[in-house]
Order: structure tokens, then C-alpha cells, then sequence
């Protein structure tokens, strides 16, 4: 493999968030029984008409938006003509000569050398993004396919990358940046497992250093991001082997088998002539109108690299902590809203992605899918107060975290917690005095050290304290008292 280079080129199919379907008002909700979500234009009986699914329009408008894409003036509708139980109608409506997005390109950031440390960020280019229906579902049992039509027509983006990516660890990548970005800005999902995003692999290589792509092979219908990143991997090594053994790669389309992790030859690559495209009679050509886009790219949110970036330099937040915060827009959000009631960015952001994050993944340990912010009862008040609690001197860091493991189990504000249990810091000096006088007697060799210089000496001396008054000392007091107290005897 050492003398060839791999290329990539990812389609990305994301199911577009809409009630109904692509080209008729028959509704589409994951998980129900077979065929009852199918009307007579789904089912293509003879004399129905589609109808254009306009949210899906602007779903696709709003994707190509936020991947940097030219929104069309004009987009149109073209039948592609096969023969399959998947699709009634004998064509699937796409669009093929004039996709709704063109252009575009996706910043991906590349794993670091170590989890702690930020990766290199590059540009993947796109080539388009069209919409399109989905088809049927067949099921194939021993001897009788079954079809469901639930998922035909629903509304589908095909987002087409360029043939930009070297490697699977790339692509990969590039699926999770793609995959934040979609979800951020509310377009989909992206829940694989229900099939809300699927990705067809390209995939050639060529001797390092020539400048012609390779014959390629394309991977169908992968389900899962890491069946990408096999599958493109078992395809290098494939190609790698014929070529080095003096043979030819056949363009064709591949299937992944996951139980195996090999590929297999589905059938020979068909071309676009094979398909008979021609523009769709029933469906007029969308006109975009160019006001409607300029809204729809001013209500966009900040992409998560961007805010990723904002996080390090206006709150001097670390990589290990922003790539955590951006990565989940709930988090984020989660995150901002809690400033709006206590300004301290560091100190929230360190309970979001510790605290909070471990305990609702030992919370969902009892539950089989990991809880989110918005299923806890937690608000961002309840912690942006705790932390405004602790810098007002109320109660210490190290009470803190008890408070907070109360407040997520009974989602009572961090006051109430505190008064129940009588967790006030204790700013008594006479009380605390007394115990700095007893602890001082008691260890006159770290009164020694420390006289000497070590002025880590005096932790000896505050551990019997905080002890006795169960934590609840101030630290910077206590501090400050030991070292009077030592000074002046
Ligand atoms: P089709 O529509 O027939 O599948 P396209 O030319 O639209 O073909 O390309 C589909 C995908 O294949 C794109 O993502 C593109 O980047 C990728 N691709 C094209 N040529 C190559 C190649 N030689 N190696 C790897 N990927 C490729
Ligand atoms: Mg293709």
C-alpha cells in the first residue's frame, strides 16, 4: 500500500425533518407498522399527481446554507427510470441537471496526537446537494421478499462531496463535522440507526504522486459511521492487492457485509445513461425566492467549529473542554444560558462536561440509551447559582460537588440544599481560631517546616480543621489565620 494514495468522495443521504412526505401529504414517523403510512402517490396508482413538499424545500435551502453552498435560482425535477419492487412508480424523483445547492465545502477537524490535544482543521469541498425521494424497503427472508413502503418518498438531501478525502480517518471526520452541523442547525437527526443518514463510499487509489484518479469502486448504503471507516479501509487494502499483483479494478458497486467485514460485487457500475433521465411533466421548476434565502441564512446558528473557536479565545476555555461543549449544541446552549445568570465561563463549563456529563452517564447506566441534558432535571440555573454560591464564599469547592449530587438527584436549587443541611461555610473566626490554636499545639514539627519555609507544611495543620468542622472552613481564611496565628506565636 506504501506506494498508492487513496481517494475518497462520500454521498451523504440525510432524512430532511418534515411531517409528510416529499411529493404528497401521506405522513412519515419512524417505526410503524408496515405500509400504513402509504397513499395512492406513494403506492404510484395510475392519474395521481405529486405535490411539492415545500418544507423540504426549505430544509435543503437551509442545509446548503450552512455548508456554504450557492443556493440555485432555480431548481428542477428529473425522473430517474429503473426497475425495482423498491419503487412503484418505475422512477425515482431526483434532481439531476439543476440541483437546489451547488458548491459548498465543510470544515472538518482531523483527531489530535492525544484526546487532549486539538487536530489540524482542513476543507472538505462539495460538489452539490439535491433532494430527492427515498424508496421502499425490502426485507429479503428465505424464500419472498417483503416490501414496506412506509419510507418511500420521504424526503431525502444527497449530499455529494468531491472527491477530497485520503484516508478513513478523514472521513470519518468529515461525517462527524457534517453530522453537528446538520443537527445544530435542526435539518435532521442524523440518528443512523433509523435511517435517517446513510453514506454511499467511493473509494480509489492511484501510485502517490500522479495526478489522474483511479478506477473506483462505491460502498452502498453504509448504516453506521464505523462500517465507513471498515469498509473504506478493507476497499484500499482490495484495490491495493489487484494492483500490486498486475490486475485492474472494476468499477462496480460494492456491498458491506458487517458480520464478515469484507465487501462483496453488488453488480457493474451503472451509468448515468443507464438511467434515462429526463426532466419530470408533473412538476414545475422551483424558483427560489431570494428574499426567503437571505432569511433563512440570517436565522442560521453558529457552526460548532466556530463557536468552538469563540469558546478558546473569549473565555480562554481549553480544547479539552470546548471540543466537548461543542460538540453537542444542547451542551452549548445548556452552557450560555447558565451565563445569563452567573458570568463565571470557566467554573460552569468545568460542572457541565465533568459533573453534570458523569452523572448523567451513570444515570442512564439503569436506562439502555445515554440521558441527555434536557431529560435531567437540572437547569442552567440550578448550577450557574451553585457556582455563584462558591465564589461568593457561601459554601467551599469541595461542598460544591456534594451540593451538586444532590441537586441532580432532587433537582432542588442549590440554596435550598444548603440551608436543608446546614453546609454554610463556617466564616465564625472565633470558632475556627480555636481549632487552628489546637491544631498548631498538636504538630509542632509542621510548625517547624513551615517556619523553616515549607509552606506546604501548613496542610497538616488545616486537615484536623477542616475535618472538625466538616468541610465547611474557608479555605482562604483558614489559610490566612494558620499563618497569623503561627506568625505571632
Ligand atoms: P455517480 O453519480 O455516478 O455516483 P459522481 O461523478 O456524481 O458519480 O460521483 C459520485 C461520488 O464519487 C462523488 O462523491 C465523487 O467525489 C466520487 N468520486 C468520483 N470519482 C472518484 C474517484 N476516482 N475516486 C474516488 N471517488 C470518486
Ligand atoms: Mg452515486
Amino acid at each position: 500500500m506504501s506506494s498508492y494514495e487513496a481517494v475518497i468522495g462520500l454521498e451523504i443521504h440525510v432524512q430532511v425533518k418534515s411531517r409528510t412526505k416529499m411529493f404528497t401529504a401521506a405522513p412519515y414517523h419512524y417505526g410503524a407498522a408496515p405500509n400504513t403510512l402509504t397513499d395512492a402517490v406513494v403506492l404510484g396508482l395510475p392519474g395521481t399527481l405529486p405535490v411539492l413538499n415545500h418544507v423540504a424545500i426549505e430544509q435543503c435551502a437551509k442545509l446548503g446554507l450552512m455548508l456554504g453552498c450557492e443556493i440555485a435560482a432555480v431548481c428542477k425535477w428529473d425522473r430517474k427510470n429503473y426497475f425495482y419492487p423498491d419503487s412503484p412508480k418505475n422512477y425515482q424523483l431526483t434532481q439531476n441537471e439543476e440541483p437546489l445547492c451547488i458548491g459548498g465545502k465543510v470544515e472538518i477537524e482531523l483527531p489530535g496526537p492525544s484526546r487532549n490535544v486539538e487536530g489540524v482543521h482542513r476543507w472538505v469541498e462539495l460538489n452539490r446537494i439535491h433532494l430527492e425521494e427515498d424508496p421502499g424497503k425490502l426485507t429479503h427472508e428465505a424464500f419472498e421478499t417483503l416490501i414496506d413502503f412506509n419510507r418511500a418518498g420521504v424526503p431525502l438531501a444527497e449530499i455529494v462531496t468531491e472527491p477530497d478525502m485520503s484516508s478513513s480517518t478523514e472521513a470519518v471526520a468529515f461525517l462527524n463535522c457534517l453530522r453537528n452541523m446538520i443537527i445544530y442547525a435542526g435539518i435532521s437527526d442524523c440518528n443512523m440507526e433509523k435511517g435517517q443518514m446513510r453514506c454511499d463510499a467511493n473509494v480509489s487509489i492511484r501510485p502517490i504522486g500522479c495526478d489522474k484518479l483511479g478506477t473506483r469502486t462505491e460502498m452502498k448504503n453504509l448504516n453506521s459511521i464505523s462500517n465507513v471507516k471498515a469498509s473504506i479501509e478493507y476497499e484500499i487494502e482490495r484495490q491495493a492487492e489487484i494492483l500490486e499483483e498486475g490486475g485492474t479494478i472494476t468499477q462496480e458497486t460494492r456491498r458491506w457485509d458487517v458480520d464478515k467485514g469484507i465487501s462483496f460485487s453488488l453488480r457493474s457500475k451503472e451509468e448515468a445513461h443507464d438511467y434515462r433521465y429526463f426532466p419530470d411533466p408533473d412538476l414545475m421548476p422551483v424558483q427560489m425566492d431570494r428574499a426567503r434565502v437571505a432569511e433563512l441564512e440570517a436565522e442560521l446558528p453558529e457552526r460548532p467549529l466556530d463557536k468552538q473557536r469563540r469558546y478558546q479565545t473569549d473565555f480562554s476555555l481549553p480544547f479539552t473542554i470546548t471540543s466537548v461543549l461543542c460538540q453537542n449544541c444542547e451542551l452549548s446552549e445548556f452552557f450560555e444560558t447558565a451565563l445569563e445568570t452567573h458570568n463565571a465561563p470557566k467554573a460552569i463549563a468545568n460542572y457541565i462536561t465533568n459533573d453534570l456529563l458523569r452523572e448523567l452517564s451513570a444515570a442512564s447506566e439503569h436506562g439502555d440509551s445515554a440521558l441527555s441534558v434536557g431529560q435531567c432535571q437540572l437547569t442552567p440555573a440550578h448550577i450557574a447559582t451553585l457556582v455563584k454560591i462558591i465564589d461568593e464564599g457561601v459554601i467551599s469547592k469541595h461542598i460544591g460537588k456534594e451540593v451538586f449530587t444532590e441537586m441532580f438527584a432532587s433537582g432542588e436549587m442549590p440554596d435550598a440544599i444548603i440551608d436543608k443541611n446546614g453546609l454554610k461555610q463556617s466564616n465564625d473566626t472565633g470558632e475556627v481560631e480555636a481549632l487552628c490554636r489546637e491544631a498548631i499545639a498538636g504538630n509542632a514539627k509542621a510548625v517547624g517546616q513551615y517556619k523553616n519555609g515549607n509552606e506546604k507544611a501548613l496542610n497538616a495543620l488545616k486537615g484536623p480543621v477542616m475535618k472538625a468542622t466538616k468541610g465547611k472552613a474557608n479555605p482562604a481564611m483558614l489559610d490566612q489565620l494558620l499563618k497569623r496565628l503561627i506568625d505571632a506565636g
